[in-house]
């Protein structure tokens, strides 16, 4: 199982976090793996929403507790490993993850 990525938290992580940055004009965006913080128990995932701050919309950086670490642009969007996990199963990974992702994306003004 992995753990979650914040010190000293012996926890199963239970979210893969991705770091979205999104371009209101054109609709396109770039998303990768959070570096900084790439796994999230549900207890730190909830109190990094919780604690987020800054406005969720395209083309704004949001500043978290975990998250976001290091100076980039962009918004914290998570996947619960179990639908990864799932996905994979279903041999739908491509598709099946990409409009997980997309629906996400999508609800940032
Ligand atoms: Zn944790």
């Amino acid at each position: 199982m992995c753990k979650c990525s914040v010190q000293n938290c012996q926890k199963t992580a239970n979210y893969l976090v991705l770091l979205v940055d999104y371009y209101a004009e054109n609709g396109d965006f770039f998303v990768e793996i959070d570096k900084t913080c790439p796994l999230l128990c549900t207890e730190h995932k909830d109190e990094n929403e919780k604690q987020a701050q800054g406005e969720r919309k395209a083309r704004m950086t949001m500043s978290y507790p975990y998250t976001i670490q290091e100076d980039a642009q962009g918004i914290t969007e998570y996947i619960s490993l179990k639908t990864i996990e799932r996905l994979l199963k279903e041999n739908k990974e491509t598709t099946g993850l990409w409009n997980k992702l997309k629906n996400k994306i999508l609800k940032i003004k």
